[in-house]
């Protein structure tokens, strides 16, 4: 195992003490444990030769000085959800130091400079709001998202000054687009695909586009003893009904998900026929030709499913994301870079979505996936292997020496 690979397990372990909850990892934007995060990572980047700033949203940005104008960028969040594991985020963020650290120790200066990102808010516990941090970068944040409040009433603009940025100047955060290369991100897979294939890591081809919608059956409530069976209009059944159907159409469908997480019944008791069921859908897909597809079927047999059980329904869509297709030419040279570590290279598309959406909008994205166990995160029990996080670190320094001189 190499030293860098054990370096980054050892840095995970630290900066997950940085939390709010005692025992358990949660740090959320511009807390007191982000800023213990931030000190380390700082010191962190400092090392490995970078200069490092924190805009006003309070991103951290180290930068590696290059012998030209262009410029890599490289980087994932500090930020974490409740009761989070080690890696989501903070693996990114240091296995693009340790590169970064492995041309400092060799003295090398490339034609480009490289930009390690550490970004200030990805999951949106605190703001509810996701990507922050990359949405300052990409000139995305909104005057409406600093009067965005917490749980305390406390707004993202305050939250912002008492971390030490200026909420005035969060326009001035936006990175500029020229002589841009473009931004690699390293993530854990959080899905089970490289496990299952016995491969380390794999190179991210898409990240699936992703359309919500709220339905809601309306029937009648009614006395559960009173009322026969051919006379209701059980807003519930129709909805159960419609939940089998999301899990079966989706499963017809090649690399779709669709998930009802969401179920809402009033009145909600024991003797009463439901007379209104809310569910919420999600559904995602690479390509957003087959994910409107499938959404706009599922919305008819929404539709189909109340007229024959005499309900009625209302479909609200809620938000409709498209698919970010990961650059062609980052992705041949990732496969180059794999392919140079001695490894298998694989193409896979992600499911969940992650700051290279954002930074989509920016610049050309790429993204490497590292294995990691049982495909688990957003929990404490998030693993991932020495020898992954080392082959990770390989192929991240293998793919910024194949970036050809401009
Ligand atoms: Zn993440």
């Amino acid at each position: 195992m190499s030293d860098l690979a054990r370096t980054v397990m050892e840095r995970c372990d630290l900066l997950a003490t940085c939390s709010e909850d005692p025992g358990r990892i949660t740090r959320p934007f511009a807390s007191d444990a982000m800023r213990r995060a931030q000190n380390y990572v700082h010191e962190w980047m400092r090392r490995a030769g970078m200069q490092v700033r924190r805009d006003n949203v309070g991103n951290l940005r180290g930068r590696y000085e290059g012998a030209g104008p262009s410029t890599l960028l490289l980087g994932s969040h500090l930020d974490s959800v409740r009761d989070a594991g080690k890696y989501d985020g903070p693996l990114g963020v240091l296995v693009g130091i340790a590169a970064v650290q492995r041309l400092h120790d060799a003295n090398r200066r490339l034609p480009f400079a490289i930009e390690v990102l550490a970004f200030a808010d990805e999951e949106g516990l605190r703001y509810g709001s996701t990507y922050l941090g990359s949405r300052a970068l990409a000139g995305q944040l909104e005057a409406r998202d600093l009067a965005l409040t917490d749980a305390d009433g406390i707004t993202l603009a305050s939250a912002i000054e008492s971390f030490g940025g200026d909420p005035a100047r969060t326009a001035d955060d936006r990175r500029q687009g020229a002589n841009l290369i473009g931004y690699c991100e390293v993530h854990i897979e959080q899905g089970p695909i490289l496990e299952a294939r016995g491969l380390p890591v794999g190179i991210v081809s898409a990240i699936a586009g992703q359309s919500r919608f709220e339905i809601v059956f309306a029937g009648e409530a009614g006395h559960a003893g009173t009322v026969p069976m051919d006379r209701r209009r059980d807003a519930l059944t129709a909805a159960a009904e419609m939940v089998l159907a999301v899990e079966a159409i989706a499963t017809t469908e090649q690399g779709l998900v669709a998930t009802v997480g969401k179920l809402e019944v009033e009145p909600g008791a024991a003797n009463v026929i439901p007379g209104r069921a809310a569910l919420s859908l999600d559904v995602r897909h690479a390509d957003d030709n087959v994910r409107t597809r499938v959404a706009e079927a599922l919305v008819a047999r929404a539709r189909e499913t109340a007229r024959r059980r005499k309900v009625s329904v209302e479909v609200r869509a809620v938000s409709s994301n498209p698919a970010v297709q990961c650059a062609p030419r980052l992705v041949k040279l990732l496969v180059q870079a794999v392919k140079d570590s001695r490894q298998q290279a694989i193409e896979l598309t992600s499911g969940a979505g992650h700051d290279a959406v954002v930074m989509s909008s920016l610049t050309e994205v790429g993204m490497l996936f590292v294995r990691c166990k049982g495909g688990v995160s957003h929990n404490p029990a998030e693993s991932v292997t020495a020898a992954d996080v080392g082959v990770a670190i390989d192929v991240l320094s293998c793919f910024v020496d194949l970036i050809p001189q401009e």
